[in-house]
């Protein structure tokens, strides 16, 4: 992505600084007009980007067994991992990889607690990721 932007900027980096901030911000402008009108027409929970990370989550994650931990709630689960167990807590939408906390998306560890609990991951996805036009 940097590598992108840099190449679409660098005829401007010899103008003054105004002409170039103007440049750039015009390059976001366009951008960000490109995908909503690539996304327009898009059905679904999660924009495809998304759902093609999830789904590769979802498939390493049936190499995982979750384990609950007993708590009254039903939301805390050990699940093994390399190189260590993980605790997922599907209440607070955390993991102990923090990979759920970083990058709003349930990690394949957290996706196996959820099946577990007949969940679908699609439903645990922090809202910024998601199509939804609640959010905003
Ligand atoms: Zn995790």
């Amino acid at each position: 992505m940097c590598e992108v932007f840099n190449a679409a900027t660098k005829p401007y980096r010899c103008k003054p600084v105004l002409t170039l901030l103007e440049e750039v911000r015009r390059y976001a402008m366009t951008s960000m007009a490109r995908n909503k009108l690539k996304l327009s027409s898009h059905v679904g929970h999660l924009p495809p980007i998304q759902q093609s990370r999830l789904a590769k989550e979802r498939y390493y994650s049936r190499y995982h067994t979750p384990m609950w931990s007993g708590d009254a709630a039903e939301v805390m689960f050990e699940v093994n991992g390399e190189p260590h167990n993980v605790v997922v807590n599907l209440g607070n939408q955390t993991c102990s990889c923090r990979f759920w906390q970083l990058s709003g998306l349930p990690c394949r560890r957290a996706i196996t607690a959820i099946s577990v609990m007949n969940g679908r991951p699609e439903n645990y996805v922090h809202a910024w990721l998601t199509m939804g036009s609640d959010v905003g």
